[in-house]
């Protein structure tokens, strides 16, 4: 049964780890925790599960993916989520580098072509580069689970409400203090006083105020912005295309269509599609910028000339606030009353504690 928030601050029992957010990572290494014996409570201040993997709801449609989703290669990684873990991990299909013809159309390459990978190079990010110097290099392939991001969320969900791991939603921590003699770390999450042996951190964490046994710890948060934009259409056209990155373009750096990963899947003769852009950092909502993003699907020819919007969604998205310096800092000042993750990359992150999470059972 579910341990009230209220009945873990009366028990007064300390708790070994207290994990700041619900992202996938934080997840494993919980479920990685607790399989060794700890007790582990997870705090989220959002109403959703999944961090910066959590879905939306939009225009009555759900498991709509938050913002654009990918994996970078990590051989470790990677190799870990299929084989470990045995989630339905595939190398992005459909996926295309547009380029912009002197304004006058878009022509477009396979991501892995070559060619397209060469006048990228030389013409658009004007990078010395040769035909064989292309071929040679590595780390082109993306990565994504076939389920899309509410597959990965069910799944860790899963994995937490087995090893019964409990998961405070709207609760946000306030205050941290790091008692440095008694080597407990006590936290405010609303009126409720949490104490517990370790803080678990990760890259995407908003710490609030800290303070400890000798004074204050400063921490500089840095921003990121990251606008992500959702179009919901009706378009009974087809597309070969999920996956669009343009190339030199002063709004947009790409465009999935995720409308395979929401509830449309489930409707047969459906004709809405959901896309969702990554911006550029200094896009901000304004009037036509939804008309201008329509259009660039139709110059692209994702859509057809007949499609219209439904619904549309401005996201104001920040990268993870806090950098490996940040998190090293933290561990040098309280020790093991930090337990780090590095999160910042999805693939990196599980790549490097995919050797001591090997040992978790799967449920
Ligand atoms: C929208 C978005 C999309 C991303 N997509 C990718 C991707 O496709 N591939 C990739 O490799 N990386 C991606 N990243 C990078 C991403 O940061 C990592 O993949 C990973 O999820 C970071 O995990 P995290 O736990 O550090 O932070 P997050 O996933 O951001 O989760 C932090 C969670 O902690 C909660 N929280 C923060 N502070 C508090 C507090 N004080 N009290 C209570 N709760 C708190 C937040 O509500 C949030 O839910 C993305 C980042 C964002 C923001």
């Amino acid at each position: 049964m579910k341990t009230k928030l209220a009945d873990v601050e009366k028990s007064q029992n300390i708790i070994d780890f207290l994990a700041i957010g619900t992202s996938i990572i934080m997840c494993l290494e919980a479920s990685y925790q607790s399989d060794l014996g700890k007790k582990v409570l997870m705090i989220d201040k959002s109403s959703s599960f999944g961090g910066a993997w959590k879905s939306i709801k939009l225009a009555g449609i759900s498991n709509v993916e938050n913002a654009i989703h990918y994996f970078m290669p990590d051989k470790i990684g990677i190799k870990y989520l299929i084989e470990d873990l045995k989630w339905p991990i595939e190398v992005s299909k459909k996926k295309y580098r547009y380029f912009n013809f002197f304004n006058l159309f878009y022509f477009k390459f396979k991501y892995s072509s070559v060619i397209g990978r060469l006048i990228d190079k030389l013409i658009y990010q004007k990078k010395f580069a040769t035909f064989f110097n292309v071929i040679k290099e590595k780390g082109e392939r993306s990565y994504y689970i076939s389920e899309g991001s509410v597959g990965m969320t069910n799944r860790v969900k899963k994995m937490l409400n087995d090893r019964n791991i409990d998961i405070y939603l709207d609760s946000e921590i306030t205050e941290i203090f790091f008692d440095k003699e008694k080597k407990i770390v006590i936290s405010k999450v609303g009126n409720k006083t949490i104490i517990s042996r370790s803080l678990m951190i990760g890259h995407g964490a908003r710490l609030p105020r800290i303070t400890h046994s000798d004074g204050t710890f400063e921490i500089k948060e840095k921003f990121h912005p990251r606008p992500a934009y959702h179009l919901v259409v009706n378009d009974t056209s087809s597309s070969d295309i999920y996956e669009a990155i343009f190339t030199s373009d002063t709004l947009i750096k790409y465009v999935h269509d995720v409308s395979r990963f929401s509830s449309l899947k489930e409707i047969s003769n459906n004709t809405k599609k959901v896309f969702v852009f990554a911006l550029q950092s200094d896009v901000l909502d304004h009037l036509g910028l939804k008309d201008k993003l329509f259009q660039k699907l139709k110059d692209i020819k994702i859509i057809s000339k007949d499609a219209r919007v439904i619904d549309s969604l401005y996201s104001e998205v920040i990268l993870p606030t806090l950098d490996d310096n940040d998190l090293s800092l933290l561990k040098e000042e309280f020790g093991d009353m930090v337990t780090t993750l590095k999160t910042e990359n999805f693939a990196n992150g599980i790549g490097y504690y995919a050797e001591r999470w090997r040992s978790i059972q799967k449920c």
